[in-house]
């Protein structure tokens, strides 16, 4: 361990640290296995299996095949057993795909690290880090393997979750030798999987991955994507409880009429377990599932992780989205554009020919002197590249000092310090940069120089810089005083940086404000700065703005009152977003928010979809949040509102649909055995008509494209139930305008003598047929058949082709007609069919156009609104 020689000399600057190269990473990774705990869940595929066999329908297919089997019918048991495997591939399919989606979420919203690789510090996934990789650690970083410290300033760590004790202990450095100890005690300098950085910042060699980490033997998993019952899923629940009971009394009902009125009972129980089938409301919550999960994953690929499922739902009903200016609104890559000393300023736009005039030097000098050494923060880089530009070959630049102590920035204070030791002298020379106030404050102006330098700082925030101030003081005497204040600091002037706005971000406010939604920016910047930038993205009203200040001055009920219309806020601390969560609430918003702080975690918590970065997230933000944004970019927000939207269109086609089928399939399962007619659907019937109802609502209705005006209507109503009255009358009109047309054309058969499978056929073709339109009108409520032909669903077009596939098979080959115990059908009665079918679904269809040439059916304001 040549790296740290001596463990008790403080070193503040970490840059002479280099970790493994790639190659030897991947060799260990290859070697060793990923930084991961074996799952355990585990044998996925058998675990589908499972869960196939408790499926309703399947046990009832399966029972169903029994009987016939007891019956002597063993053609009819055969065919069931076909069906029931080729339903359980379709599920298989289904459930695996949704299954590998799941997977694929849960391992890009696992932590991730920092790691140095050759001399390069680099986000990686949490399961590639390597043993013997270095890895670096700051606040609100879950350590992502057993590590030992190389170099720290003031680490502490919550262990809780290996020693259950929920204070943080302090670390120290690693003198190379000490062997790991178990976690647990002050001063100790090994840091432990899956616990929490709470303070300082840390570099440290990880010893241990996966499995042999304290956490891994212990086998205690640390859950990433949390499964929580959505408010829809609560919904289905109940929904699904009624229409069981309904059905099983039914099917009771059917059982015992059909024994005591034709003294048939084995018969009777196939036509109660048919009805069963028929009704059972088993699709239901299967579909909402698929949807969710699906869901998650389109909206993975416009850049944002799903961590809690019941967001995919709320985004769709978002009213606010609460965003933080700086890397999310803007690209968080700074430039210096002007620097103001003395009453001059210097525009480093301009080419000039003798460089910077010396009166700027000291400004450069001091504010890279209050960066970091290597820097990470967008400002400080920007500053060290105009050093390396401006100042090269002047004694300007101190490549050879040592860097001492440093004063962070706090929420009282926007300013930091940094002390260094000259490469000759013995005096400390300190740096010092941070908002304008904070650092007049330290420089003690009075009132009237702070008032003239803020003229100045207006001057520049408004042209959307972002403004800060550097100051300079020297200290002789033997101990560092404990705050900054004690220092004498000289003004030096003010630097300013752009920021440019992500490309995109106007058009995405526009959509948001057409949307029905409103945007409010959250910044620690300077308010004429966030009004700039405001201005520039087309946000509005952009001069009424609230600072920290203002709000701290302000109860609750005054912030409600003001929320309602003031759409930024500057130099507001973390911790106030909170409040700015709580007031939208209070006003009956539903509200988006970003953070990526550990300070923000609170308000991310608490808001109904709490956004964190990925990018430069904490994984205390990232574990409090709902949504990750893996680009940190505004217009994925959007994008996945929209998405959100589309979502939850598709789901209510699909479960209308859904309803809607259920009604005749139902209604002519059971009103045969009543009126003591012959039955029109056997077990094998449904069994079809399954072929066609499972894929249409899980495949065809999830990759439904979106409706044309799904960015033009206000928010979904979070608080109105899925199932409106609305939907569920215009389901049931549907279904009983099929139902109706069914019966007729059974009964009409009947009456004519043409024999129980002669009707049975005409009535059964009707039914696939007007089934497959009505997926055809379901699949836009907005637009008429005719419209959305073109619309670009292959799936629709596959299930369609299938369904007409597989009727053409059962209609002209002689043996499955016989098992369908169908007669063989004339072309005429085939034209009869396809017109009863037509006939059954066009009445809606019709409205539709006429509805949309007045007040359209599908108002703007939602689309199952009459
Ligand atoms: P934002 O919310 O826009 O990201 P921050 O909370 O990061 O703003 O910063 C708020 C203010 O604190 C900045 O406008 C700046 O004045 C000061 N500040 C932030 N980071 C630094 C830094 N590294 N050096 C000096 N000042 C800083
Ligand atoms: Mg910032």
């Amino acid at each position: 361990m040549n790296l740290i020689n001596n463990a008790f000399e403080i070193a503040l600057d970490p840059s002479g640290i280099t970790g493994m190269t790639e190659a030897e990473a991947a060799r260990l990774l290859r070697e060793e296995g990923f930084n991961e705990l074996p799952s355990a869940k585990g044998g996925g595929i058998l675990r589908i299996f499972l869960g196939m066999m408790r499926d309703p329908i399947f046990l009832l297919l399966a029972v169903s095949g029994l009987l016939y089997f007891v019956l002597g019918e063993a053609q009819e048991a055969w065919m069931l057993t076909g069906f029931v495997l080729f339903i359980m591939g379709i599920t298989f399919y289904q459930e695996h795909k949704t299954e590998r989606a799941v997977g694929a979420l849960r391992d890009m919203t696992s932590p991730r690290a920092l790691v140095i690789r050759g001399r390069e510090q680099k986000r990686i996934p949490g399961r590639e880090v390597a043993r013997g990789d270095v890895i670096v650690l700051s606040e609100g970083d879950r350590v992502p393997a057993d590590a030992a410290l190389l170099w720290s300033t003031h680490l502490e760590t919550d262990e809780s979750l290996l020693t259950g004790e929920s204070v943080s202990v302090r670390k120290s450095i690693w003198d190379g030798a000490q062997a790991l100890v178990q976690p647990g005690g002050d001063n100790l300098p090994f840091i432990f999987s899956g616990t929490l950085v709470v303070q300082g910042k840390g570099v440290a060699r990880v010893l241990s991955t996966g499995a042999k980490t304290q956490i891994g033997i212990i086998g205690q998993a640390l859950e990433s994507v949390a499964p929580e019952e959505t408010p829809l899923q609560r919904e289905m629940r109940g929904l699904v409880k009624v229409l069981a009971a309904i059905g099983l009394t039914l099917c009771a009902m059917v059982v015992v009429a059909y024994g005591l009125t034709r003294g048939d009972w084995l018969h009777g129980f196939l036509a109660g377990i048919t009805l069963a089938m028929a009704i059972l409301p088993n699709e239901f919550p299967v579909v909402l599932s698929i949807f969710l999960a699906l869901g998650a994953w389109r909206i993975s690929r416009k850049g944002v992780l799903t961590r809690r499922v019941p967001a995919v739902e709320t985004l769709g009903s978002a009213t606010v989205l609460c965003v933080d200016k700086t890397g999310t609104l803007t690209q968080n890559r700074m430039t210096v554009k002007k620097l103001f000393v003395g009453g001059d300023f210097f525009n480093l736009d301009d080419p000039t020919p003798g460089g910077l005039p010396e009166k700027f030097h000291p400004l450069v000098e001091y504010g890279i002197l209050a960066s970091q050494p290597e820097p990470f923060d967008p400002m400080e880089k920007a500053l060290k590249l105009v050093g390396e530009k401006l100042l090269a070959h002047t004694e300007h630049l101190h490549n050879d000092w040592r860097l001492v102590r440093e004063y962070p920035l706090t929420r009282q204070l926007l300013a930091l310090s940094h002390v260094w030791q000259a490469s000759d002298g013995h005096n400390w020379l300190i740096g010092a940069k941070g908002a304008p106030e904070a650092i007049a404050d330290l420089c003690h102006f009075d009132a009237e120089r702070a008032q003239v330098l803020l003229e100045s700082v207006k001057r520049l925030a408004a042209e959307g810089l972002r403004v800060i101030a550097v100051a300079q003081s020297r200290f002789t005497e033997p101990e560092l005083p404990s705050i900054q204040h004690d220092f004498t600091f000289e003004f030096l002037g003010l630097v300013g940086f752009a920021d440019p706005v992500r490309p995109g971000v106007s058009q995405s406010i526009t959509d948001c404000y057409s949307a029905g939604m409103r945007v409010i920016m959250i910044t620690g910047d300077y308010p004429e700065t966030a009004r700039a930038i405001a201005r520039e993205i087309g946000l509005s009203p952009s001069q009424e703005c609230l600072t920290g200040q203002d709000l701290e001055m302000m109860n609750d009920a005054e912030l409600e009152r003001r929320i309602r219309s003031v759409n930024i806020f500057a130099r507001v601390v973390p911790e106030q977003k909170l409040r700015l969560v709580n007031a939208l609430k209070a006003n009956g918003e539903v509200v988006a928010m970003t953070g990526d702080g550990v300070n923000d975690a609170p308000a991310l918590k608490a808001a109904h979809i709490g956004i964190a970065m990925g990018e430069r997230g904490t994984d205390v933000a990232r574990e409090a949040a709902a949504l990750v944004l893996t680009n940190d970019d505004f217009s994925s927000i959007v994008e996945s509102v929209r998405l959100g939207r589309r979502i939850f269109d598709n789901l209510k086609k699909a479960i209308a649909y859904l309803l809607a089928i259920h009604i005749p399939i139902a209604g002519i399962s059971l009103i045969p055995v009543l009126l003591k007619w012959p039955l029109v659907l056997l077990p094998v019937h449904i069994a079809f008509l399954h072929l066609i109802i499972d894929p249409a609502c899980s495949v065809v209705f999830e990759a439904e494209p979106e409706e044309n005006g799904i960015m033009k209507r206000p928010p979904r109503d979070g608080s109105k139930p899925l199932f409106d009255k609305k939907m569920l009358l215009w389901s049931s009109l549907q279904g009983l305008g099929i139902l109706f047309v069914l019966l007729a054309i059974f009964g009409v058969a009947l009456y004519r003598g043409q024999g129980e499978d002669d009707a049975r056929a005409l009535t059964f073709t009707t039914l696939v047929i007007a089934n497959l339109l009505l997926i055809l009108t379901n699949h836009s409520w907005e637009d008429t058949i005719f419209k959305t032909w073109k619309s670009g669903n292959p799936a629709l077009w596959w299930v369609l082709a299938g369904g007409l596939a597989f009727l053409g098979l059962v209609l002209f080959s002689p043996t499955l007609r016989n098992l369908f115990h169908f007669s063989k059908l004339h072309p005429i009665d085939l034209a009869l069919c396809l017109g009863a079918g037509v006939l059954s679904v066009m009445w809606f269809e019709i409205l539709k156009a006429v509805q949309s040439s007045r007040v359209p059916l599908v108002d703007s304001k939602d689309p199952y609104e009459l």
